[in-house]
Order: C-alpha cells, then structure tokens, then sequence
C-alpha cells in the first residue's frame, strides 16, 4: 500500500515548491503562485429528454493572469473535481508561459457522463454551463478550449451562447472551434503534433533511433489517437495503445485504421486476428523505447514506476506521472519529458486561432504548423538549456524541474513589472 499523496492541486503545488526552492523564488512570488486567483463554482439546471430538470456542478479557475487572459480547457467527467481543475489550471499557466505566448492559465470542468447523454442534452448543458460563467469568461478575460470528453462541436455551441449574450459574434471567446467558424487550420491534431517535435528532438538528444523504435501509447482520444499517426511518420511503431477498457499488443505494431473500425463496431479496441489484448497496468511496463501516457493524471505513480522498462517517457495526458514517480524515473535516469512541455501544442495552436479570431485574418495549416514546430523547438530547447545551466553548476535536474524554472521565472517577473510584490 502507497501513501502517496494523490491529490493533483497538492501534487502541481508539491512541484511547484520543489522548483522554488531550486531557483530561490522570492517567497511573495511563491505565495502567489501556490494558488489560483479567482475559483468560480457554478450549479447548472437542465432539461434532460426524460423532461426532467438534473442540476449539475461545474467550475472554472483562474490560476494566474499576469501574462495574459486565463487560457485552458474544460473537461466533461464523472469524476471532475475542484482540485483537478484547479491543479490543470496550475499547470496551463506554466505550459503558457513555458511557450511564451502571451497568456495567463485557467481550467473548466463539469461532473457529467457525457458518455450516457444525447446530443441534445450536451448542447444544453454547454450552452447552460456558459450562460452561468458568461461573466466570468471573454476573449480578454479567459479563453476555454476542448479538453477530455469535449469537442469542437461543443465549443461552436459555446461560443454561439456566449454570442447571443453579448449581441454580436465574439469568435475569440473559445478556441479549437470547427474551422466553418473560424477554428484554425491544424487545431484538431496540434497537441499530439507539438509532442512529435518534443519526441524527434528528445530521441536526437538521448542517441534512441526512432526507425523501428518501439512505442507504447496510453490513450485513444484527442491526443493519443492522432499521436498513433504522427510517431508512425517518424519511423517507429506502435506495439500497444490502449483506452479506458482495456489494451492491446502486437509485437509487429499495430493497425489504427482498423482499431478504429473495431472501436466503432464494438465500442473496444480489443479483438482483432493477431493482436493480444492487455490492461492499462501492463501497458505502462512493456519493454519499449518510448512510453506516451495520453488518458488523464496518476498513472505512473510510486506503487508501478519501478518497473517500468520505457526508456523515455512522453507526457501527453496532463499530470500523468506522480511525484513519488518522478524521483524513481530520475533515479534510474529515465527521461520524462513533462506534461506541460510535451501538450503544449494544443494550447499554442489555441493561440494562433484566438490571434487570427482577433484580427480576422487567416493561416494556412502550413504556416500554423511551421509556426508551431518553431515555437516546441524553443521551449524544448529552454528547457535543454536549464538543464544545463543548473549541471554547470554541479546540479542534475529533471526535464520537470527545467521547464518549472523557465516559466515559473517568466510568471513571477511579470508580476514583479506589474507591481504584484
Ligand atoms: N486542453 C488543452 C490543454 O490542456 C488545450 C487548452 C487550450 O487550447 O486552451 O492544454
């Protein structure tokens, strides 16, 4: 038995204190980072199609927004609580400002099953969940984007609601729209594309041939579903990827197209001539040379990371790895390149929609991807760098610990400029 603290806000504040300490933040600054400005819970009334009114909670937090409007996702799950969204709020400020874009981080989430609701009952609660935040949102205030169980549709029907509140189109309000009304070019595979720039440079980096490499994927959604593609383009491939029932493995690599056929047809991935079904738990140990875990936060914590054989991990869930885990992979001199580098591509291409929404002028998907990969190679690189810096000084730090210094310095300078300490 683990008594490991599992709680994400107190995880995303455990490393947020580890950072300081390290870089010798000023305690003002520190105390204003520990937590979010402004958290808003809401109670949301809506008509289900049994003609029944159900009340739901929802929330949304505003981390931190010296550096720009509060910026991050909603989540629709059963499970959604307070200090998840709290916590992923914490770590969008840092993936903003570890990008350098000129935004600030918040997080929304409601307890829901999307899974068990029609269409018409989705479209509901996401323009219910908006007339409820309206204040409290805007395109100079705070932007949301998809996140778990989300999708581009809903935030059409968010930004229509949030349209008619205001009495004239407000595009920029929310961002990985469908590109009929003004979403980017690029938007739907941004995440997992930013983290193929993260996985060529780190396989460069640490001398791993991506030609033939072994890759495991946990995950089969927005971000693990086009990562599948995406790592195949780099040469290497796929041996097991999994979603919430369950896995499979094929030593061969696997096939997405009819993975995505048998999930369609039986509503799991398992079951194909040839391919061996495994769990979630055997997935994160197999023998391979790159391990993405892309579902959602504490799967490699201290109870499994000892036996993991990756050798690089690849955060492209948020909050994946635990800090129990963190120090075991660092002991054994595993990589783990941090959630909030690795994502960060969804977040960016966010921003190049909200500037394009602002100044209605459009990209093609060439100019936002050749921007995107611009701006992953500088944050890789910041954190590189730090690495480095802190080793001169007769200090190994982790990738983690790297990129906390780079952003958590650019958040604190921007409140020290604005006058906050
Ligand atoms: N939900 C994504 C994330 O966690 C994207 C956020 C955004 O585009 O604002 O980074």
């Amino acid at each position: 038995m683990t008594t490991e603290e599992l709680d994400p806000f107190k995880i995303s504040q455990e490393q947020l204190d580890t950072a300081a300490g390290i870089m010798k933040l000023d305690p003002a600054a520190h105390a204003l980072l520990r937590e979010p400005m402004q958290t808003l819970t809401v109670n949301i009334p809506v008509k289900m199609r049994d003609g029944k009114t159900r009340t739901f909670q929802g929330f949304r937090v505003h981390y931190n927004t010296a550096r720009g409007p509060a910026k991050g996702g909603i989540r629709y799950h059963p499970q959604e609580n307070i200090s998840t969204v709290k916590a992923l709020a914490a770590w969008m400020t840092w993936k903003c400002s570890l990008a350098d874009i000129p935004l600030g981080g918040g997080k929304g989430g409601v307890i829901c099953d999307p899974k068990s609701m029609n269409d018409e009952e989705l479209e509901n609660l996401s323009r219910a969940y908006v007339r409820s935040i309206g204040r409290f949102i805007g395109p100079k205030v705070d932007v949301p984007a998809p996140d778990v169980y989300t999708t581009p549709q809903i935030m059409a029907w968010m930004m229509d609601e949030y349209s008619k509140l205001e009495g004239h189109d407000e595009f920029g309000v929310i961002t990985g729209k469908p590109v009929e009304v003004w979403g980017s070019q690029g938007r739907f595979d941004s995440t997992a594309l930013g983290a193929m720039f993260v996985l060529r440079e780190a396989a460069k980096l640490h001398k791993i041939n991506m030609k033939n490499a072994k890759v495991a994927i946990q995950g089969f959604g927005n971000a693990g579903g086009f990562a599948f593609e995406l790592v195949k383009k780099l040469g290497a491939k796929v041996v097991a990827i999994s979603d919430s029932s369950g896995g499979v493995y094929s030593k061969a690599g696997l096939d997405y197209q009819k993975l995505s056929e048998q999930k369609k047809k039986t509503g799991e991935l398992s079951g194909i001539k040839g391919v061996e079904k495994l769990t979630n738990e055997e997935l994160l140990e197999l023998d391979v040379d790159v391990l993405i875990p892309a579902a959602l936060e504490n799967q490699i914590t201290g109870a499994n990371a000892d036996r993991l054989k990756a050798r690089m991990v690849l955060e492209l869930a948020n909050g994946p790895v635990t800090p129990e885990a963190d120090r075991i992979l660092f002991e054994k001199k595993v990589p783990d390149y941090p959630d909030f580098l690795v994502n960060s591509g969804g977040v960016i291409v966010s921003y190049f929609e909200w500037a394009q929404n602002t100044q209605n002028w459009y990209w093609t998907e060439d100019e936002v991807n050749k921007k995107l990969e611009g701006i992953m190679v500088r944050s890789f690189n910041s954190v590189i760098d730090t690495q480095a810096k802190f080793a001169k000084q007769g200090a190994r730090i982790s990738p983690r610990m790297g990129a906390y210094i780079v952003a958590v310095d650019r958040v604190a300078k921007a409140m020290k400029a604005r006058g906050w300490y």
